[in-house]
């Protein structure tokens, strides 16, 4: 039977960690704050931004929300993206994705300060997760950090393993798909049009995935003993919530698993609240 990688053991790991960082912070008058800026008020950016919110609140961390309206303009976005650009006060800034057609998002992705584009939506942080910078002076996507970091923090060691990515997303799997590789795995990415995926998983030492298809990776993908990350978010016939991986299944063979929900998902807030302490240290120099 596998050993569960529960999310809330990896943010507590976390939260250890940032609370000597904040304390050092908030000594020199600086409380980190993100503001989030979204449109309309969706139900699964509301999950979020709760989780966030509670996060932040248990850190000691400043959260401001602006909800624009559905039909907002692109001057307007605009306005409240630059005015929080401007902000000294403010240390990162989170746009809730995918935003209405009528605006523009690869323009708003760049005119997103570097500096403080905490979940990497600016093609400069994205750059820096492809060139292996953006430990040091970028940002890489909560989620995938989220979900190299709850492998690390399981005692996964990912220099020299096979890893197998299902899904290619510009905001999951490929942006892992390039930090494991700067980790020195030998990773392989797998999507829809991958034509055997069994074949392309059943070697792996570990399977991340991220497709958003419940039920998609089996016991008979999985070779005994491997971790199996499981990022994907399916909502039930019922109105349950699970992940992409047959949880029962699996974890019969492998030798770690991260349930959902209690896995990733609660992973990805406490990288989003590092993400903004490092901003506001990098800020601050
Ligand atoms: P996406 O729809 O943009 O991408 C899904 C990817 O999976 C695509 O590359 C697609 O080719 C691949 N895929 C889909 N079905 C497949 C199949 N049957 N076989 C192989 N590949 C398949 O989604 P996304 O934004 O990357 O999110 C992926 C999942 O992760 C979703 O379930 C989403 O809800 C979840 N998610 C979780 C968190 C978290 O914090 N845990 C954050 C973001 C996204």
């Amino acid at each position: 039977m596998a050993q569960l990688m529960l999310g809330k053991d990896t943010a507590a790991a976390v939260k250890a960690d940032l609370d000597c960082e904040i304390e050092e912070l908030k000594a020199r008058g600086i409380t980190p704050r993100l503001d989030i800026i979204k449109v309309g008020d969706k139900p699964e950016d509301k999950a979020y931004e709760n989780g966030a919110r509670k996060r932040f609140e248990k850190l000691g961390l400043d959260l401001e929300v602006t909800e624009l309206p559905e039909d907002v303009t692109e001057d307007e976005f605009e306005k409240k993206l630059a005015d929080a650009n401007d902000d000294p006060l403010v240390h990162g800034i989170l746009v809730f994705r995918p935003l209405p057609e009528q605006l523009d998002a690869d323009r708003i992705a760049r005119l997103t300060v570097p500096e403080k584009d905490v979940d990497c939506f600016d093609p400069v942080n994205i750059a820096k997760v492809l060139t292996g910078e953006s430990s040091e002076s970028g940002f890489a996507p909560c989620t995938a950090e989220a979900a190299i970091e709850i492998g690390e923090r399981n005692g996964i060691d990912f220099d020299g393993m096979k890893v197998t990515i299902i899904g290619r997303s510009m905001v999951v799997g490929r942006p892992l798909a390039m930090m494991l590789l700067q980790k020195n795995a030998t990773v392989t990415v797998c999507h829809s049009h991958t034509a055997d995926l069994k074949e392309s998983c059943k070697d792996a030492d570990v399977i991340i995935s991220a497709a958003g298809c419940a039920g998609l990776v089996t016991a008979d993908m999985v070779k005994d003993g491997a971790c199996v990350i499981d990022i994907g978010i399916n909502v039930t016939e019922d109105g349950k919530l699970t992940g992409d991986v047959d949880f029962d299944a699996v974890s019969e063979k492998a030798a770690l698993i991260t349930p959902v929900p209690g896995g990733v998902g609660g992973v990805t807030t406490s990288i989003l609240a590092r993400h903004v302490v490092t901003a506001a240290q990098r800020l601050a120099k």
